[in-house]
């Protein structure tokens, strides 16, 4: 069942999107060579508790950290610990939380000092692809529609878009229905709802540079590698359909003239 939001639970997501994307703001501004992985997820734990909320992925299905840094030919789920950041290293941080009953969720994916150009490609065709697709959650078009325009941004760039992994509504659960695949594709057995004002979708392409197969650490079972070790980016908004422009939940509204210093994606 796909819910659509009322007044009262869009007021609560508007306020657990923006302090994701504020915690979220934080924890990426801290990346720099040096620091470990262990260090962000306790900045992102410490965030959390001052902002009074629970990090949404900390338990979840046994998931050990508050927030999931991915580096480099990690796609998504990396677990944070003792690996520390070089120059040249991509690190995709993946963060969501839970405020007085509602969800957001949101990633972004950053440079750790100078990277490879086809890297730096990567990150900004996977950024803008993820604006292609926030442009189609609009009232009346189909999930399709936000599958099809991340596609076909992603592979006009000659990158490839991960399969295995996709996009969800979100609301009082951090997955809701509907699936929001990154593709369009025959073999997509899901259903394809016409969108409504009301609904709230987690679009999150995940794009690697090489080949589209992914796999599972069969060790800690949670990080998802490229099989040929390309690299990979991830950025990802909570966004409500509306009656008109989509809105993202998951940013800053600091009032004008505050912003300085905050990461927006
Ligand atoms: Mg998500």
């Amino acid at each position: 069942m796909i819910t659509r939001k009322s007044s009262f639970e869009i007021k609560r997501m508007r306020e657990a999107g923006e302090i994701t994307a504020r915690i979220l703001s934080r924890v990426a501004q801290a990346i720099k060579p040096g620091i470990t992985t262990q260090e962000l997820d306790d900045l992102a734990e410490a965030a959390a508790r001052e902002f009074g909320v629970k990090p949404a992925f900390k338990g979840y299905q046994g998931f050990p950290a508050s927030i999931c840094v991915s580096v480099n030919d990690q796609v998504v789920h990396g677990i944070p610990g003792p690996r520390r950041l070089e120059p040249g290293d991509i690190v995709g941080l993946d963060f969501g939380v839970v405020y007085q009953g509602y969800y957001g969720d949101a990633a972004l994916t950053v440079a750790v000092g100078e990277i490879a150009p086809v890297h730096r490609k990567l990150l900004t065709v996977t950024q803008e692809s993820l604006w292609k697709g926030l442009a189609q959650a609009r009232a009346g078009n189909r999930v399709s529609d936000i599958s099809r325009a991340i596609q076909e941004y992603v592979e006009k760039n000659g990158f490839s878009v991960v399969r295995d992994f996709v996009g969800h509504g979100i609301g009082q659960a951090m997955h809701e229905e509907p699936q929001v695949p990154n593709f369009v594709d025959p073999a997509w057995t899901g259903f394809d709802p016409v969108l409504k004002p009301g609904m709230t979708l987690a679009i999150e392409p995940m794009v690697n540079a090489g080949a589209v197969e992914v796999k599972i650490d069969r060790k800690d079972r949670w990080t998802v590698r490229t099989v040929d070790g390309s690299y990979s980016a991830h950025f990802e908004h909570t966004v409500l359909v509306t009656e008109g422009e989509p809105e993202v939940l998951t940013k800053v509204t600091t009032p004008a003239g505050e912003t300085g210093g905050l990461i927006q994606w």
